[in-house]
């Protein structure tokens, strides 16, 4: 049975990342956009008026979006936590300010997902890239005993410019990767902007971003630590030292990467290049909506990745590799892209969001082990119609028992999908479904030579 999706709210709806948010969420499967919340100078609008001078995408706003009120993230805290079971956060304050105002939020037992930096050294925060540490999400336990909460936590994604080479160096690391030297390239909506909002940056390139280089050179240490005595304690190398520029792009951070290994252990080039290609997170295991199919993708080309021609590759979430080459001074040289507000931002915190969902439990799938009816029975009892979206049934030869049939139409799912393999069966429930639910689709599979029996699947809709 799948219950109706999860509520989520977005803290900083109305910025870059924000608005990231709000097209990943139309139509996502498990999550719902229910609210949206920004400055006090946004609040009261609604969402398109308060965004429409600014939309800063090249996909249209979802129109569900436009008319949703623009709450106060502050002010309105309390009545927005009780609107949703999640929020995404976005919101460009002072650090203190983001703190306080996440920390708010999960007191009041509504769980954080951040792309904020506020929370990224608070040791019982994790920090995760679902692909590389997941299992940081063990020390969320402990968190929730400091900030006194059944349900509410704070889980935050790194900085988007590292998603440009440390998902290439993980696989790596089990060589004994010693040291990396990281020149980034970063795209300005990294920085909120457009090139109409900073025309500055239109033919020009800027060797500084406040606090990037820090961030590019410790926050890979965090993703690669443990979880310890209910803190996360840093890993001690490999050692990183980095240099980031802010160049004329509007999406996608380019990484230039050095890396040696410990003596004797250097792959070869043939070999890093297959534990590329090889290599699954836990997103990719459990088939995450929103995790690409492959990763890390190597190009042969001389002159690939392009942050115009491949940011976009599986939805903005895929990592583009490319130029690997031996080096005389380091091992190996290549350059890495990633899209920076799509898996550097709000995609990266939309994968993390559902790899949370599916450990919590608070998914919107629920397995349960027992006699149909009985199980059906209670649920009806306990939840009454409307709580449930879809419900799939897979009865034997017998067909369903008509009291599971009834505990079944009195919780009223939206959908059906019945599999059946005796069609005198399926005509008799059918006739009782036909009650509330209408035929929308049958497509019978002849199972010959496996068996003489033809079995089907159809797909019901409740009449409105
Ligand atoms: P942005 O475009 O400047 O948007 C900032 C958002 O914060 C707006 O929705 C703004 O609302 C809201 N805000 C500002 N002051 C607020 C307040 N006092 N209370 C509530 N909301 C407030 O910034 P952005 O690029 O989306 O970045 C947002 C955050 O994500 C930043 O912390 C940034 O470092 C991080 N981040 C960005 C990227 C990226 O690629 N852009 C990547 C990773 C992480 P109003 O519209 O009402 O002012």
């Amino acid at each position: 049975m799948m219950e109706k999706k999860l509520r989520v709210g977005i803290l900083g709806a109305t910025g870059m990342v924000g608005q990231r948010f709000v097209t990943l969420l139309e139509n996502h499967p498990w999550f719902q956009l229910t609210a949206i919340a920004a400055s006090a100078r946004s609040a009261g609008k609604s969402y398109w008026e308060a965004v429409c001078d600014r939309w800063a995408l090249d996909i249209p706003c979802p129109e569900a979006a436009k008319s949703l009120m623009v709450l106060d993230a502050e002010a309105d805290a309390e009545k927005l936590a009780g609107m949703v079971d999640f929020c995404f956060c976005a919101v460009d304050m002072p650090k203190d300010a983001i703190r306080a105002l996440e920390e708010t939020y999960a007191k009041l037992e509504c769980p954080i997902v951040s792309n904020n930096s506020a929370h990224r050294w608070t040791e019982d925060v994790p920090m995760v890239v679902p692909e590389i540490n997941a299992e940081h999400l063990a020390v969320i336990e402990a968190q929730r005993k400091r900030l006194g909460t059944k349900r509410g936590f704070i889980a935050v994604k790194s900085n988007c410019s590292l998603q440009s080479y440390v998902p290439a160096l993980h696989p790596l690391m089990k060589y004994g990767l010693e040291r990396a030297l990281v020149c980034t390239y970063q795209a300005i909506s990294g920085a909120g902007k457009t090139f109409q909002r900073w025309p500055e940056m239109v033919d020009n390139c800027i060797p500084y971003i406040g606090g990037e280089e820090e961030k590019s050179e410790q926050e890979p240490l965090k993703l690669w630590g443990r979880v310890e005595n209910g803190r996360i304690v840093k890993a001690e190398g490999p050692a990183i030292t980095a240099q980031c520029f802010r160049v004329a792009c509007l999406d996608g951070h380019m990484a230039a990467v050095f890396m040696k290994f410990q003596d004797g252990r250097k792959p070869s080039i043939q070999q890093i290049k297959e534990d590329w290609a090889n290599y699954r997170g836990i997103a990719q295991e459990l088939k995450l909506p929103s995790a690409p199919q492959q990763f890390l993708h190597y190009m042969e080309e001389p002159d690939r990745p392009q942050a115009k021609l491949d940011r976009m590759r599986e939805n903005g979430m895929a990592i583009s590799l490319g130029r690997l080459r031996e080096d005389s001074q380091y091992d190996y040289k290549f350059v890495g892209l990633s899209h920076n507000t799509l898996r550097g931002a709000a995609g990266g915190a939309v994968l993390l969001a559902e790899r949370n969902a599916r450990r919590f439990g608070f998914g919107h799938c629920r397995y349960e082990a027992g006699d149909a009816a009985r199980l059906l029975t209670a649920l009806a009892r306990k939840h009454g119609p409307g709580h449930w979206d879809h419900a799939l049934l897979d009865p034997p030869r017998g067909g369903v028992a008509p009291e599971a049939l009834e505990a079944l139409l009195h919780l009223a799912p939206e959908r059906l999908v019945y599999i059946s393999c005796n069609p005198a069966t399926l005509a008799r429930d059918a006739r009782t479904l036909s009650a509330d639910y209408e035929l929308v689709q049958v497509t019978p599979l002849d199972l010959f030579p496996h068996s003489p029996h033809v079995e089907s699947v159809s797909c019901w809709q409740r009449r409105a």
